[in-house]
């Protein structure tokens, strides 16, 4: 009945068009970890471990806005490790983002590299020119975090394709909203549910999407096995976030678009990036395959010093890592030894109105 509207209007009103009379509009928590079970299973709820209604509910509505089906994670990297736990033995190759989520790669280095799998680097704005001869998954990451470089991933998506590689896009910093990995040929899209979908800073999760069954059945064995189980609370607050994606989304891309245009051109600051700037490197491919352009904008002043003092001067940003939230928020993000500049900051647009962060940031500037 709501099929013909778009994925947000489906999911706003999937649980309403199936109530009965009585029941309740908001999505109930289940918090059971055991479930009525007599004599032999008939498919139904019987472990935490196993099914979940709550959860249950919310993947459907993130499949809602992927058009695929969605596994859910306690955490973003809970999602990408289930990818790779279930994809990647002793003798593959895998590619990974150069700049992308330092922790992708920590976790490849520390439990793969070690244990038989050739792991290369190649930089985003790189990869659709990689060599993908042999690799049997690459992840990728556009915009990158928190670099902010493009690719082009449906010529990466052709490229994997071609050679047999499962192509993993890590969505987070643009949202389904912004961008579609799965339409644009990716194999599986993955997000970290912890930034802009829960959006409230106030929980940890992460989803794989994958429209392919052959490909995420192995996911799903994996979480179930390990454990890496989300909890119905948890996933109310998801869904509770979820509600409200395409307005939150909607302001805090206004006002990156906002600060990133108020800031070029201004002496003090270099290497400005935002995808949306018509002037930035990664632009023509962004304007391409991108819808909005993320909250995220990553520039350089002077020095760490000069950094720290225009965070700490700011009444309009925590000073905090993470993204995707309500609050404003930025870092030197050298503190967590990205390749970056001393004076990089990454700073990330909550939904404050457009104008009041607009002269905020220009006044922290100034130096009032
Ligand atoms: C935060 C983040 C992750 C990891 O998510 P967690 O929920 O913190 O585990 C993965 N990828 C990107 C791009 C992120 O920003």
């Amino acid at each position: 009945m709501t099929d013909k509207f778009s994925p947000v209007s489906r999911l706003l009103h999937h649980r309403t068009q199936r109530l009965r009379k009585g029941e309740p509009i908001a999505l109930p928590i289940v918090a059971s970890s055991t479930f009525e079970q007599p004599g032999d299973p008939d498919g139904t709820h019987f472990y935490g471990r196993n099914g979940n209604p709550t959860v249950e509910e919310v993947e459907t509505e993130i499949g809602l806005i992927e058009e695929a089906e969605v596994v859910l994670f306690p955490s973003g990297m809970a999602a990408i490790a289930s990818v790779f736990y279930a994809h990647l033995k002793p003798g593959d190759r895998v590619l990974v983002h150069a700049d992308g989520y330092y922790n992708a790669r920590g976790l490849l280095a520390d439990q793969f590299a070690t244990r038989g799998v050739e792991v290369r680097q190649v930089a985003t704005a790189a990869f659709s020119g990689a060599d993908f001869s042999g690799v049997k998954l690459a992840l990728i990451e556009t915009p990158s975090n928190p670099g902010l470089d493009v690719c082009d991933i449906a010529a990466v998506a052709a490229r994997a394709k071609e050679a047999g590689t499962i192509l993993v896009a890590d969505n987070t910093t643009a949202t389904p909203l912004c961008q579609r990995p799965l339409d644009l040929g990716a194999d599986i899209s993955i997000m970290a549910d912890t930034k802009a979908m829960a959006g409230h800073s106030d929980i940890l999760a992460g989803h794989v999407a994958c429209r392919n069954a052959d490909l995420l059945a192995p996911v799903k064995t994996w979480r179930r096995l390990a454990g890496a189980i989300v909890s119905p609370f948890d996933a109310y607050l998801l869904h509770r976030g979820i509600e409200t994606l395409e307005l939150r989304v909607a302001r805090a891309n206004a006002n990156a678009m906002a600060i990133a245009t108020a800031l070029s051109g201004d002496l003090r600051v270099t290497g400005l990036r935002y995808p949306g700037l018509a002037t930035d490197a990664a632009h023509a491919v962004a304007r391409k395959q991108m819808r909005g352009y993320g909250p995220i904008v990553s520039f350089c002043l002077a020095d760490r010093a000069t950094a720290e003092a225009f965070i700490a001067r700011h009444p309009l940003l925590a000073a905090a890592t993470s993204f995707g939230g309500v609050h404003s928020s930025a870092e030197c993000r050298v503190r967590w030894g990205d390749a970056v500049p001393e004076g990089f900051i990454r700073l990330a647009c909550g939904i404050e109105p457009v104008s009041d962060l607009v002269a905020a940031t220009l006044a922290a500037l100034d130096g009032e």
